[in-house]
């Protein structure tokens, strides 16, 4: 199958990427500076004819376009989103609103736009194709105890809403939309006092993604499986 992985040059989309290939999947993985994605290029050594590497920004309209048109014909199984962004916003009274905007441009409108303009190659797979959108806990309005975090729990929040619109408007073509919380990953958005490692993470959520099915469709999974209220 083929699997497409945004943000695939560090982190967890690194580790999706590094899984997905060691099982012998192809994979089509972007960055925003894949001349810069060393670790990547070293997986193209190694892999070759499995692993295509290309430019994207998913929140510049023309990196997505020109993506679309490199992809070519070529059909996605499963696209995990997995790009995003974690910025402080300042608390309240001091608000950094360009951060919300920015926020909210990459985790929800680029995922989003991306999403749209990948339909053409989802419909090509064969099985029923996948989208894997990776939210966070700090997006549900259920788990919010502490407050604060605006910029990044409003844009995964309303990531989590895209995706449930998704799941029902795409149900009837048989692609399952979802979206996963990774765990407090070792990253550096998650930071070295994470709970879990990125393989730790990465290989239960593969689990996740590869037991999908129609009814898991429109629903907000924890990488051990476990279901998270919205
Ligand atoms: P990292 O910060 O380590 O990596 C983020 C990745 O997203 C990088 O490859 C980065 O590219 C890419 N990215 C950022 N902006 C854009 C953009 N505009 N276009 C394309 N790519 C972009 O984060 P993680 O690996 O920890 O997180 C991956 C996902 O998991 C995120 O969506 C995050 O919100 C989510 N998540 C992570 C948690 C954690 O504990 N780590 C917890 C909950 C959710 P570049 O190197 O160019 O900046």
């Amino acid at each position: 199958m083929t699997y497409l992985v945004t943000g695939a040059n560090r982190g967890i989309g690194l580790e999706f990427t590094r899984e997905l290939l060691e099982r012998g999947e192809s994979v089509v993985a972007t960055a925003r500076n894949p001349e810069r994605a060393e670790e990547l290029q070293v997986l193209q050594g190694e892999h070759a004819d499995r692993l295509a590497i290309f430019s994207l920004d998913i929140a510049d309209v023309a990196s997505i376009e020109a993506f679309v048109k490199e992809l070519g014909a070529r059909a996605i199984d499963v696209l995990i989103n997995n790009a995003g962004i974690l910025e402080r916003c300042g608390e309240l009274g001091e608000m950094d609103f360009e951060v919300i905007e920015r926020s909210f441009r990459v985790n929800t409108i680029g995922t989003l736009r991306l999403t749209e303009a990948l339909l053409p190659a989802l419909r090509r797979a064969t099985g029923d194709a996948k989208i894997v959108n990776l939210s966070s806990k700090m997006g549900s309005i259920a788990e919010n105890s502490s407050g604060g975090s605006y910029a990044y729990r409003a844009s995964k929040a309303a990531l989590n809403m895209v995706t449930r619109s998704l799941a029902l408007d795409l149900a009837d073509e048989g692609i399952i939309v979802f979206v996963v919380h990774p765990g407090w990953v070792q990253t550096r958005m998650g930071g070295p006092n994470a709970l879990i490692d990125t393989e730790t993470s990465v290989t239960s959520l593969l689990d996740v993604i590869d037991n999908a099915n129609a009814s898991t469709s429109g629903s907000f999974k924890e990488w051990n499986g476990n279901t998270i209220a919205w």
